[in-house]
């Protein structure tokens, strides 16, 4: 009996750490599978399409929301991003968890799809503000306008932290991703997370009363 995959849904204003997180968790367990988004804007030095991305056009882009696509989808800093739906519905039903790096946007709308009831969601906070700020010049990617733009955004980003399964603060990136594999691990260790539990119980229950029979014998 395969359990389902689980939705792993990390969301944070940009900058908090949440890439950082996904890629250490992925090094942790090489069975966890990184959702690749549509994104209408330019790939960073660095970024491989179909790695990070799936860079696309504004029109390539909306022809897939009007095919149905995308599992959700949103406007984030004037671009477009977007869950592709296929490889994530393939991946819980073959058991295998997946992680998504979106924002507070494409995370409501997970938890209101069909695939709600697979959905674990952690928000990341930063430790403060000044912190979030350091760490977007510290990343280097981006223009002084892009991380202003960024900065403005993230008042609105961690308003939205309530929503969220866990929330965790990202102080030290070694203790930040422990605890994430903790939560990992609680959430697979559910009951309604393991199916397979039916038969092995059934196979304790089949021993139990075999040693039963033979004390009497
Ligand atoms: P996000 O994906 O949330 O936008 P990133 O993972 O790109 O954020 O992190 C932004 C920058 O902050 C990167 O340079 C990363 O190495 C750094 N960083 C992440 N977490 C921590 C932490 N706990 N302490 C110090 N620096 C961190
Ligand atoms: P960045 O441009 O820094 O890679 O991402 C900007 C923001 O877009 C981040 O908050 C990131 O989580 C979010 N994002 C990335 N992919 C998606 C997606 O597919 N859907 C949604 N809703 N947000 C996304």
């Amino acid at each position: 009996m395969q359990r389902r995959g689980l939705l792993i849904i990390l969301s944070s204003p940009s900058g908090a750490g949440k890439s950082t997180l996904a890629r250490r968790l992925m090094a942790w367990d090489d069975t966890l599978r990184f959702s690749v988004s549509a994104t209408t804007r330019p790939p960073r030095s660095g970024e491989r399409d179909g790695v990070e991305y799936f860079f696309r056009s504004r029109a390539e882009f909306e022809a897939m929301v009007a095919g149905d696509e995308m599992l959700e989808h949103a406007e984030v800093f004037g671009n477009f991003y977007g869950t592709p739906k296929a490889p994530v519905e393939a991946a819980a039903a073959e058991g295998r968890d997946t992680l998504f790096d979106i924002d507070w946007q494409g995370g409501q709308q997970i938890r209101r799809s069909a695939l709600a009831k697979d959905v674990v969601s952690v928000f990341i906070l930063p430790p403060s503000i000044a912190e979030l700020e350091a760490r977007l010049r510290k990343r280097a990617q981006d223009s002084e306008e892009v991380i202003a733009g960024r900065m403005r955004k993230s008042r609105d980003e961690i308003s939205h932290w309530a929503e969220y399964d866990y929330v965790l603060v990202n102080r030290d990136l070694d203790e930040t991703e422990a605890r994430l594999r903790t939560i990992l691990e609680g959430e697979r260790a559910r009951a309604d997370r393991q199916p397979w539990l039916n038969d092995f119980v059934r196979g304790l229950n089949a021993e139990y009363d075999a040693r039963q029979k033979g004390e009497k014998a």
